[in-house]
């Protein structure tokens, strides 16, 4: 099972506008010559002859929760799909991934979709599935500095998970790390992760977009290494997402995948993965993937309204950047998502779509879900609200296999279920659920809880 690594195989950046633009994996160079976004792009022939689509399956399905370090994780178990340049060694790894397809019948049956199932990629190291990109990027620099690279410290600009998660394995890998946070716009929770992992933590009276500009220079210096999403390694762990969603479909896919996005790094990883899987034969055909955003934070739903009411094709020439107003969806409060070329041809290829959720849609969605088991975070509920508005417009049919990916952990958003269960959000908390005060006296709580549960409905 375990086994050196492949030296048929390899990948490097390259430019998204210009195919003869490359770079190897272990520069730091985070866009074109042009200004344009990079991709990781794998050497396609050498991966198809280095075994068959059933031995490829066979070597994942064998990498399991037992594996060996670093094989035993969701990312690492897919190594040669990833990144093939390190070595099982260089790897930095908190055992991310392997994320469990929980179906939800229960709340599926209640929005018109009972195949749906939520992928919990918040009950990774961090909370948040972050991790999987993360992993891939500070384990690439990890080997840089192994080979005596000039790095003195990994940044990035957050909306609370991606600064999470950098410090994590920033501090795991014996890093520096420098976070750029919009001051006073995540959650204590995403704040205290920093902190306790020692990072700079520096909080700035902007939005993140604000926080994109300032880390974008100060990376200038290339001793000071982007982890934003801009740096396409995230996103070749990213988009191992849609590898275990193959493995849990038995190596076919679902006909619907929604996910929240406010960067859209993720979008397009999710498209990513299910693509190139199809073209190694691990896959038949690809899912249709619809991008969720808050309504608050929607530049891409314009955008994709836009091309709908002109009739054309979703493009670059319908967007235009906005501010990002405050949305309970802190992580995807975002205005200038830097990967949306990516997006948008993720969106083409995958048949895809935009939908958004007010604030009331995404709070009741998560009320109404966590009543059947599920703990969710205000990102994943924007996705169910989707899911439920998709539903009942019939875009999305009951018949069809659908799955919401959960972005972060509920425990993540405190603040979020305590507002809205104390009903102090700007609007009606139809499904608060306080608790009642009853005294010391064991009669007396007895007698009143028997009353309660006359009153009660589950
Ligand atoms: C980062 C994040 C997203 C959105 O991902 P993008 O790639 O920025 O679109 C959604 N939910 C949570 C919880 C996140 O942290």
């Amino acid at each position: 099972m375990q086994r050196a690594h492949d030296s048929s195989l390899s990948a490097r950046f390259q430019a998204l506008d210009d195919a003869s633009e490359s770079y190897p994996l272990d520069s730091v160079v985070y866009r074109s010559r042009s200004g344009g976004l990079l991709e990781v792009v794998h050497d396609q022939a050498a991966l198809n002859a280095a075994r068959t689509p059933a031995e490829w399956k066979a070597l994942f399905d064998s990498r399991t929760t037992r594996s060996p370090y670093p094989y035993s994780s969701g990312v690492w178990s897919k190594l040669e799909l990833v990144q093939p340049h390190l070595a099982p060694s260089d790897v930095v790894s908190l055992f991310e991934g392997n994320a469990h397809l929980l179906p939800a019948e229960r709340f599926g049956e209640t929005i018109g979709l009972p195949r749906l199932a939520v992928k919990q990629c918040g009950t990774t190291h961090t909370g948040s599935f972050k991790d999987l990109g993360m992993t891939v990027l500070v384990s690439t620099v990890h080997a840089m500095v192994k080979k005596g690279a000039n790095i003195r410290a990994l940044a990035c600009a957050s909306t609370g998970d991606t600064s999470a998660a950098l410090a994590a394995y920033g501090a795991a890998a014996g890093i520096p790390v420098v976070v750029l946070l919009p001051r006073g716009k995540i959650s204590t929770a995403q704040l205290l992760q920093p902190i306790a992992h020692g990072a700079l933590v520096a909080a700035l009276d902007t939005d993140f977009d604000g926080c994109m500009r300032a880390v974008a220079e100060l990376t200038k210096d290339p001793s000071i290494y982007l982890a934003n999403s801009m740096n396409s390694l995230r996103i070749e762990g990213q988009k191992t997402l849609s590898y275990e969603l193959a493995q849990d479909f038995a190596w076919s896919v679902p006909d619907w995948v929604l996910v929240p996005g406010g960067n859209l790094g993720n979008v397009s990883a999710i498209a990513k993965g299910f693509i190139e899987l199809l073209e190694l034969g691990l896959i038949e055909r690809l899912p249709r993937i619809a991008c969720c955003q808050a309504e608050r934070a929607n530049p891409l739903y314009r955008a994709f309204v836009r091309a709908s009411e002109q009739l054309h094709p979703l493009s670059e020439a319908d967007y235009a950047p906005i501010e990002a107003q405050k949305t309970l969806a802190s992580a995807i409060q975002i205005g200038a998502p830097v990967s949306l070329p990516k997006a948008i041809a993720a969106l083409a290829r995958t048949d895809g779509l935009v939908e958004q959720a007010t604030e009331a849609e995404l709070a009741s969605a998560a009320a109404r879900a966590d009543r059947t088991g599920l703990y969710t975070c205000p990102h994943t509920a924007v996705a169910l609200a989707c899911a439920e508005k998709l539903a009942a417009r019939g875009v999305i049919s009951k018949e069809q296999s659908v799955v919401v990916v959960s972005t972060a952990h509920g425990l993540k958003f405190s603040e979020f279920k305590q507002r809205y269960h104390e009903g102090t959000l700007e609007f009606a908390s139809d499904f608060a659920n306080a608790p009642v005060s009853l005294g010391n006296d064991p009669t007396r709580v007895s007698e009143e809880l028997h009353r309660a549960l006359d009153r009660f409905r589950a």
